[in-house]
């Protein structure tokens, strides 16, 4: 938390008239004594971003965050007091047999036209927001050959194209070594399929496979399911044990040449005018604390809102941060079939944890709670809150490629890596990311956004912060401007008119397979 002591007023802020605690909202936090606005006096000194009761609490006390219960009080306290994470018990999680389900169908909203972008349009109907050559692989031992094969592709060849932005290796663990018949198997198989199909890829995947693997390259081109044995080797396949090739430097030579051949087809693109509602924008947190419900997640939420107007597509994702306000959701849900499907993911996500042993409360870190989240059902609460008000049209099972158009909840784990990877595959084209703590998160396929959830981050990462949400906060901004200021940014990268600073510097974060199943 920051350091400096603000010289301001003391500023706390109450998210819903019945909630019964507070977030502090100066830098440096408040001493004990201070007099808060209301005329309640801090019985302790409360940390930024932390809460404060406004009320006695005995013990039980239902504990009140936007309009939730977030836990109930371990023990007697009084007003003004500092309500870190041993005072918060947590309850259980909502149960999944009596959700209301499609009960609160939030209308139509009203159309936004006339936002459009710059993008690529495919064959297949999609826009990429860039033009990428990608080089899949059906298996982790190829990975090594193919870096150095597109470390030549970079410095040799894309020169010559300058209308291609990049190559991007898509390298995993998968691929042998795994139980690759096992329930949960499908998931990483469909993930890499997905990935070589992403918008931003301009379609007809390369792929490069080893010959012994389990997951056949022809897997991977596939459109699903599993191609007859002995498809034979179809064009856009370099398989290194080809016994045609002898030793280390033709197996790149192949690479590279296949390489060559797709960005000829690559730079003949051209950037054209598309509707918003081409857009896939991926949004999730990370490195979330108490602000991020207040002022990040909100403004991503009411930018989603204008994209959902504009016809687009958002996802959100993230089962651990939405199993808890479940019950918020599946009103929302736009037929019971999607409330079905929506309630269907987080079963199977429950399963999943409890056959290791864990449940929903192992997602908070110790930078989560330091930063003023008691538990999961807060981070929960103010999680969701980037999904904005638009009806949720579908849901997506992790990896699965998107089809409608509007808010889409794709069920991923939190992990930003795990996620942002699920999103890539499911054809997200834009990726917006949320953190209060600070990451310096960043994907080679797609421009991400970063938006800070308090100035201090966004002061002291001035070149990482792509937005600083910390403006609802000290009240220079609101969250229906900060949210326009997302919208029309979105834009504005999408179309390569700007780039995100993750972009700009070339961060990139390893892929990250979802693998449910078991390794042999
Ligand atoms: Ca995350």
């Amino acid at each position: 938390m920051p350091d400096q002591p603000g010289p301001d007023t003391p500023r706390v802020i109450r998210i819903r008239p019945e909630d019964n605690v507070a977030i502090v909202l100066n830098d440096g936090g408040l001493p004990a004594g201070t007099e808060l606005p209301d005329g309640l006096r801090l019985a302790e000194a409360v940390p930024q971003g932390h809460k404060v009761n406004l009320i006695p609490f005995e013990e039980g006390t239902p504990i009140r965050r936007y309009g939730q219960m977030i836990g109930t009080a371990a023990r007697a306290v009084p007003a003004g007091s500092w309500i870190e994470e041993s005072l918060v018990r947590m309850p259980a999680a909502p149960s999944l047999g009596s959700l209301p389900l499609a009960t609160a169908v939030p209308p139509p909203p009203p159309p936004l036209p006339g936002h459009t972008f710059e993008g690529y349009r495919n064959a297949d109907g999609t826009a990429g927001t860039r033009n990428l050559l990608a080089i899949s692989t059906s298996v982790q031992c190829v990975a090594g050959v193919v870096d150095v094969a597109v470390k030549r592709v970079r410095e040799t060849l894309l020169p010559r194209y300058p209308n291609v932005d990049g190559v991007v290796a898509l390298t995993h663990t998968y691929g042998c070594g795994v139980a690759i018949n096992a329930p949960g198997a499908e998931v990483p198989v469909r993930t890499i399929r997905n990935l070589a199909r992403n918008p931003n890829f301009g379609g007809a995947p390369l792929v490069v496979g080893l010959g012994c693997e389990k997951l056949a390259p022809e897997w991977l081109l596939a459109e699903q399911g599993r191609p007859a044995a002995g498809a034979g080797d179809a064009p856009g396949i370099v398989r290194l044990q080809d016994p045609s090739r002898q030793g280390f430097g033709p197996m790149v030579d192949a690479i590279v040449a296949a390489a060559g051949k797709r960005l000829e087809v690559l730079d003949r693109r051209r950037r054209v005018t598309c509707p918003a509602a081409d857009l896939v924008v991926g949004v999730q947190c990370g490195g979330s604390d108490a602000f991020s419900g207040v002022t990040a997640n909100p403004v991503v939420g009411f930018a989603s809102d204008l994209l959902v107007r504009a016809g687009a597509t958002v996802m959100f994702s993230e089962v651990t941060e939405v199993r808890d306000a479940i019950g918020m959701l599946t009103p929302r849900a736009a037929s019971l079939d999607v409330a079905r499907a929506l309630v269907r993911e987080m079963a199977w996500y429950d399963s999943y944890l409890e056959r290791g042993e864990a449940d929903r409360s192992a997602n908070t870190t110790p930078g989560n709670k330091r930063g003023g989240l008691a538990n999961i059902v807060e981070k929960a609460l103010g999680s969701v809150v980037k999904s904005g008000t638009s009806a949720i049209s579908g849901v997506l099972a992790p990896g699965e490629r998107v089809r409608e158009k509007g808010l889409i909840f794709a069920a991923t784990p939190a992990s930003d890596f795990i996620c942002g990877t699920l999103q890539l595959a499911s054809g997200m084209t834009l990726h917006v990311l949320t953190t209060g703590r600070g990451t310096p998160y960043g994907l080679a396929a797609v421009p991400v956004l970063k938006i800070s959830s308090r100035s201090e981050l966004s002061r002291r990462w001035p070149d990482l912060i792509d937005l600083d949400a910390g403006r609802v906060a000290t009240g220079e901004a609101s969250i229906e401007q900060l949210g326009w200021e997302l919208f029309l940014l979105m834009l504005d990268i999408a179309s390569g008119r700007r780039q995100s600073w993750a972009e700009h510097w070339g961060l990139a974060n390893e892929l990250s397979l979802f693998n449910p199943g078991p390794v042999t």
